[in-house]
């Protein structure tokens, strides 16, 4: 048996370029997150190799004691992470990942061409909710679903709930999807569930960005009011590179919604689960329950908060005012310039976050702003000083963006931070040699 440089130098060298580069560079994308030993020690395990389709006792393969016992161990822990009642609730641990359990949960509840409300991606929704153009269905969502978005207050920055109710009146979705990638405050589940029942639709609400926060109960609690909520594993939740179906166990609209999510996972849309992932998702699940896991979801939400009052100070524009989450959207319009070159210039600065639309942008293309996250640099220990930090190189970065004076990877107080980020405490992966 070789390791991985000897048997195959050329993809073991690009993992050390990349293993260095995430260890150097300031990590901001709020989707992301660096999960932690123990769960990449699952997820590279033999755990890989078996073929599992079907559900623990009834699976189309022998050999499946253990893979059994995990799922059902993995299962056990989601619904204890999200302090969720087994009479009540169940979930599907199955899913590839965010996107595909979005899609999953569509088939199983609709038919084609029924209609859903998710809120516009230029206004922080994700393409699997419905995303389309005036020329183009982008997501197969919109291919095969008719979809009509919500959209945001532009003068607030907050979902105008007022429309939506007004739309979903009118256009009697099926589904009404809560959840964005790119919205700094929380959704008003009872208004969304009270619009839901004035047009008899299902009420989901994909958590994938907020969903570490919702295991520590730092934000507000989606399963209250939602019939079915979604997740991606690997955001704030801190685990492996996968997705989760939650679903109520009573009947909603007359559909089990048990047997019509199970089925959609396999044999409607997947194949053999990725087993060494529900063992990743396993560990990361235990983890959720501790209260280290809180602290740090506390801590993010803190980090947060001080990155947005002192890009406030500053005098940038935060779309809302601020945030109550894990990210904060800056409005770069004011200043003249736009979001993809103060990412390419902070890229070059070892400063990783992204582009990203902001309310009233008039092109998708060229947007108007960046999405700036705390769940990565928080697991690394930063705290809200090393956050004001980072806000001040941001404002570094925007300068030098503006006066195209230079690159900001010439400014000797950020080489110095860099220093600091890279002999910094880096507890949870290895230590690039
Ligand atoms: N849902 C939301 C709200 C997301 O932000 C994302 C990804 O960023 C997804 C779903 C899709 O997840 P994946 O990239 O795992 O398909």
């Amino acid at each position: 048996e070789h390791g991985l440089s000897d048997a195959d130098p050329e993809v073991s060298s690009i993992i050390s370029k990349e293993k260095e580069r995430q260890f150097k560079s300031l990590e901001l994308i709020a989707s992301e997150n660096f999960t932690s030993r123990a769960v990449m020690e699952a997820v590279g395990s033999c755990l890989t190799n078996k073929y599992s389709e079907g559900l623990p006792g009834k699976r189309y393969y022998g050999g499946n004691e253990y893979i059994d016992e995990l799922e059902i161990l993995c299962q056990k822990r989601a619904l204890a992470a999200f302090h969720l009642d087994e009479k009540k609730w169940g979930v599907n641990v199955q899913p590839l990942s965010g996107s595909p359990a979005n899609f999953e949960v569509y088939t199983a509840i609709l038919n084609p061409h029924d209609r859903i409300m998710g809120l516009d991606l230029p206004h922080g929704g994700h393409l699997s909710h419905g995303f389309m153009t005036p020329k183009r269905r982008v997501s197969g969502t919109s291919i095969y679903f008719e979809s009509m978005p919500y959209r945001l207050d532009e003068s607030t920055g907050l979902v105008d709930y007022d429309m939506l109710e007004t739309t979903a009146t009118l256009f009697r979705p099926k589904l009404i999807i809560a959840g964005a990638s790119a919205y700094p405050r929380d959704f008003d589940y009872p208004r969304m569930r009270k619009i839901a029942d004035a047009v008899g639709a299902f009420l989901m609400m994909d958590m994938a960005h907020i969903s570490g926060l919702v295991a520590a109960s730092v934000v507000a609690d989606p399963f209250e009011y939602c019939d079915i909520v979604t997740t991606t594993t690997h955001k704030s939740l801190r685990g492996p590179r996968g997705g989760m179906i939650f679903f109520k166990k009573d009947p909603i609209h007359g559909v089990d919604l048990e047997s019509a999510i199970n089925n959609a996972v396999f044999p409607g849309l997947q194949g053999g689960p990725h087993n060494h992932t529900i063992g990743g998702l396993a560990v990361c699940l235990k983890h959720a329950q501790s209260p280290e896991f809180k602290a740090y979801q506390n801590q993010v939400v803190s980090n947060c908060r001080a990155l947005a009052n002192r890009l406030v100070e500053l005098g940038y524009t935060v779309v809302s005012g601020g945030s109550d989450n894990h990210l904060v959207l800056v409005d770069l319009r004011p200043l003249g310039v736009d979001g993809a070159r103060v990412e390419k210039i902070l890229d070059m600065a070892s400063i990783t976050l992204n582009k990203n639309s902001v309310p009233g942008d008039k092109s998708a293309l060229v947007p108007g702003g960046i999405r700036i996250g705390s769940p990565a640099m928080t697991t690394r220990g930063f705290k809200e000083k090393e956050f004001v930090a980072i806000a001040d190189f941001i404002h570094e970065g925007v300068q030098i963006t503006i006066d195209a004076k230079g690159l900001v990877s010439g400014s000797s107080k950020l080489q110095e931070f860099l220093k600091f980020v890279a002999s910094s405490e880096f507890p949870l992966i290895d230590k690039v040699s």
